[in-house]
């Protein structure tokens, strides 16, 4: 059996990993993710990269969650002529059904804008290019089959799945892969997809599974130990405050999926415990609104606490005054407000949507806030914002950062290190190969040494992008 691991190697977007494997007389090719390239140019260039082999070859796709940096280039995958199923959850279908043909949406507007800039003679540099179209992202759902948490399926003579909860996202897996070569033992392959941090918020706990042959493991936040959700509550409450108090507005640039629901459910809460006063919400982002929506439909799938917030917040709606905005229209709306208002968009990383336009309305006015609660991956423009840039270039415009940035680290919808060493620990004996994905070099450096001196595991290797590992 051969991994190859295309992407999220080296870095925290692009998850794509080959196993090919000698199974009932043939060879057998498939995906575990098929994610996009986030951050800059230098992401750009991969997405457009044409894949070592012909997406022809590949027998089907494993999918562990609908965050694009997982999913977003399987309609290029099906457009290029992979017709083999797509295998996800339940919740992971339905958000694929909003997220890939947003997606589809988003590469076309940025184009279109990049392109009518241009003649304005407003653009400098290259323009964006579009991945796929609207139709492609639908021919992808077509391919896709839903698998339910703890069923486990056999997807060809020798190769059985099984999705346990990751506790990351609604629909989150973590893939438990039985591969039985011929004329060899049976191997069992995990994919951690994304590990949730125990204890977070909306998500239930990331299972834990007993045991391993191989393990691919993420490691966005390998080095890093997460602040407690107290801490976290008390500097979301204290920017808040002080920001309302001084008639600025809060800008949080958010996931639509996972992190929106996530700060809408704190701040909620937080009003609930009159540890906040009434608040104005707008969420502008018509995936985040279809994500909320979402979520109230997998109620089930939730952590028992958050349930009952949601419940307590349907019999007190004017506690929040909660408002998502459909059209592009009441959105530009949202720019004669100069005070007082939550605003939360995407995307998360500040590179397209409409958080770009709040970006550019509200980062010249020292009284606003932007508070950043998520990953933001080397070269995205959350991350310049992070590091402090005196100005940042949107839409080809420069435009000066007066607004005082936030970044508060607790909401992760990652597992820190010790969760990810938590998660470790209950394999209950050592696996013949750790692989660490999914991390920053320093991150998956940091983990894959703690691993190795903590758990006293041999074998882990940290994978270079496009090289093939014999398993
Ligand atoms: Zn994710």
């Amino acid at each position: 059996m051969k991994i190859q691991f295309l992407g999220a190697a080296g870095e925290v977007t692009g998850s794509r990993h080959s196993v090919q494997a000698a199974v009932g007389g043939r060879d057998i090719r498939f995906m575990v993710d098929f994610g996009m390239f986030q951050g800059g140019r230098e992401a750009t260039t991969k997405n457009l990269e044409p894949l070592p082999f012909s997406p022809k070859e590949i027998d089907f796709v494993v999918l562990t969650h609908a965050h694009i940096d997982h999913s977003g280039l399987l309609p290029r995958l099906c457009a290029q002529g992979f017709t083999g199923p797509i295998y996800c959850t339940d919740a992971t279908f339905e958000l694929l059904k909003i997220m890939l043909p947003d997606s589809a949406h988003l590469q076309r507007s940025d184009v279109d804008r990049a392109v009518r800039r241009k003649k304005a003679g407003k653009w400098r540099g290259d323009l964006p290019v579009a991945l796929y179209s609207i139709e492609e992202a639908e021919l992808a759902l077509g391919q896709c089959e839903v698998l339910a948490y703890g069923k486990s399926i056999e997807l060809c003579q020798g190769i059985g799945l099984e999705f346990q909860n990751a506790g990351h996202i609604l629909g989150s897996a973590i893939a438990i892969m039985d591969i039985s070569e011929d004329h060899a033992k049976k191997k069992r392959c995990v994919f951690s997809g994304d590990i949730g941090m125990k204890g977070k918020l909306l998500m239930p706990d990331p299972a834990i599974i007993a045991q391993a042959d191989i393990v691919v493991v993420e490691s966005t936040y390998g080095d890093r130990l997460h602040k407690t959700l107290a801490d976290t509550e008390t500097e979301l409450i204290k920017v808040v405050t002080e920001t309302l108090d001084g008639r600025g507005n809060i800008v949080i640039p958010a996931f639509a999926v996972g992190r929106t629901q996530e700060i809408l459910f704190l701040l909620i809460d937080l009003v609930k415990r009159n540890l906040l006063p009434h608040l104005s919400i707008w969420v502008d982002s018509p995936m985040a609104t279809a994500a909320t929506h979402l979520t109230q439909h997998f109620f089930a799938q939730l952590d028992k606490e958050s349930q009952s917030t949601f419940e307590w917040f349907k019999k007190n709606p004017s506690a929040v005054d909660l408002r998502f905005i459909a059209d592009v229209e009441e959105s530009k709306a949202l720019n004669k407000i100069k005070g007082g208002a939550i605003i939360i968009s995407a995307s998360g990383m500040c590179d397209a949507g409409r958080i770009v336009h709040h970006l550019q309305n509200n980062l010249p006015r020292a009284q606003n806030a932007i508070v950043i609660t998520g990953f933001q991956a080397y070269g995205s423009l959350g991350r310049r914002l992070v590091d402090r840039a005196a100005k940042v270039r949107l839409f080809g415009e420069e435009v000066p950062v007066r607004a005082s940035i936030h970044t508060i680290g607790g909401l992760s919808a990652h597992a820190d290190q010790a969760g990810l060493l938590e998660w470790l620990r209950g394999f209950q004996s050592e696996p013949q190969l750790v692989f660490v994905v999914h991390g920053e070099p320093e991150a998956s450096a940091v983990l894959a040494q703690t691993i190795r001196e903590e758990l006293e595991w041999k074998n882990v290797t940290i994978p270079e992008r496009l090289h093939s590992y014999a398993c």
